[in-house]
């Protein structure tokens, strides 16, 4: 697992994308056991008032409705560390492995997912995480909302 992983460069370049929509950026992707691009997406909280499309649950529904199977072995990129309700997708689903850029911008439901056997990399990403602070600087009401905090 490196930055080099199709997977990340596709999470990174979506996160950039929500960057560049004035949303929190954040990007994430689905591959599967075969290597596989399965969905992609970012966090649309500002882009369409979602409640539940952070970059992860993006990269999810973008991937579609899939068997079980499809799952088995994926792993899910993700430019930070997963909150509490990605964290539950990724459970929910099996993904097998969850690469993160970075976490220390925020510190989501890392222990759970190896608790529940999931693998967890990060990739310790300067990229992701300046990506953070330029948005938290500028709009930490919007990022404060997305992780469900009042500020
Ligand atoms: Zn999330």
């Amino acid at each position: 697992m490196s930055a080099n992983d199709a997977g990340f460069k596709a999470a990174l370049e979506e996160a950039k994308a929500s960057a560049s929509e004035g949303g929190v950026p954040i990007g994430a992707c689905l591959v599967d056991a075969n290597g596989k691009i399965l969905g992609r997406g970012h966090n649309m909280r500002v882009q369409k008032g979602s409640a539940t499309l952070h970059g992860e649950t993006s990269a999810l529904e973008n991937a579609g409705r899939l068997p079980a199977s499809a799952y088995k072995g994926s792993t899910m990129y993700t430019t930070l560390s997963p909150c509490d309700m990605c964290t539950g997708a990724c459970i929910l689903y099996k993904v097998s492995r969850v690469v993160m850029g970075e976490n220390n911008t925020f510190v989501g439901g890392e222990e759970y997912l190896k608790q529940r056997g999931i693998e967890v990399v990060n990739l310790h990403s300067a990229e992701c995480e300046q990506l953070m602070k330029n948005f938290i600087q500028k709009h930490p009401e919007d990022w404060y909302e997305d992780i469900g905090e009042d500020k």
